[in-house]
């Protein structure tokens, strides 16, 4: 799913270079690390295809594009304080049903819709191909990593876990220091967790704005992660296509 980018030697070249003197590195976790996405993906339609007899491929893919990325705004409600985290879930379900003309009705059948999904996912949770490798050359070059996340520590603690990602001991959620990215307090205390200063330390993710542009802007060296190649013509920050492109900037596949 992921297209190599096209890079010209200048580019390449300027990059390796900002990135020496590396100290440590901050992940992002979903989407980054982990491939939420298709954990989502599966889980939706698992316990939303009785619901939608014979939608086709299309539909299926539509319904999932509603609930993990037209529906982000119900995320950042819940950033706020002002759903739980499951009500923000429900509420993107009922759009993606609610798009295609089923409504869930209220009490036993939402709830039952929710925990189904819920488990479902914890289920489908996996780490992306590229996130050992990467793992396993900074802990043979001696750089510390950690993990930085838009969700509480406990939540992602077990997903890191359920994804083979024990090993990610350094974790800062949104309910460690009490922010959400793109807050710099946030990455400030992954930081400050790895024992590096701002200035050395990467921070990687797939969230163009919370992560490169927020990271940035904290003082960190943030790296936009673009699996999928989207078009950015109004970024000028770093960017890779994979962790091993990463890897590769870093020189410490040889
Ligand atoms: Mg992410």
């Amino acid at each position: 799913m992921s297209t190599p980018r096209t890079r010209t030697g200048t580019q390449t070249s300027a990059l390796a270079t900002s990135l020496g003197g590396i100290r440590g590195v901050l992940f992002d976790i979903d989407d980054t690390l982990v491939d939420l996405e298709f954990a989502m993906t599966a889980a939706l339609r698992d316990v939303s295809e009785h619901l939608l007899p014979g939608l086709d491929a299309a539909g299926w893919e539509k319904f999932g594009r509603i609930f993990t990325r037209e529906t982000t705004h119900f995320y950042d409600r819940y950033l706020t304080g002002e759903l739980s985290f499951n009500e923000q879930r429900l509420l993107r379900g009922r759009a993606a049903l609610g798009h295609f003309g089923v409504e869930l009705e209220e009490g036993e059948q939402a709830h039952h819709w929710v925990s189904s999904y819920a488990s479902r996912q914890h289920g489908y949770i996996r780490a992306f191909d590229d996130v050992t490798p990467v793992l396993d050359a900074l802990d043979s070059a001696g750089i510390p990593f950690g993990a930085v996340s838009n969700n509480v520590h406990d939540y992602q603690r077990v997903k890191l876990d359920a994804a083979g990602l024990e090993r990610i001991a350094v974790l800062v959620g949104t309910d460690t220091v009490g922010a959400a990215k793109p807050d710099p307090a946030i990455y400030l205390e992954g930081v400050r967790r790895l024992g590096t200063g701002a200035g050395e330390t990467l921070y990687v993710g797939d969230n163009r704005l919370l992560d490169a542009e927020g990271s940035t802007a904290a003082g960190l060296l943030g790296v936009w992660l673009n699996r999928g190649g989207e078009p950015a013509q109004d970024f000028a920050g770093r960017e890779v296509g994979s962790l091993l492109e990463l890897l590769e900037l870093l020189e410490l596949l040889a």
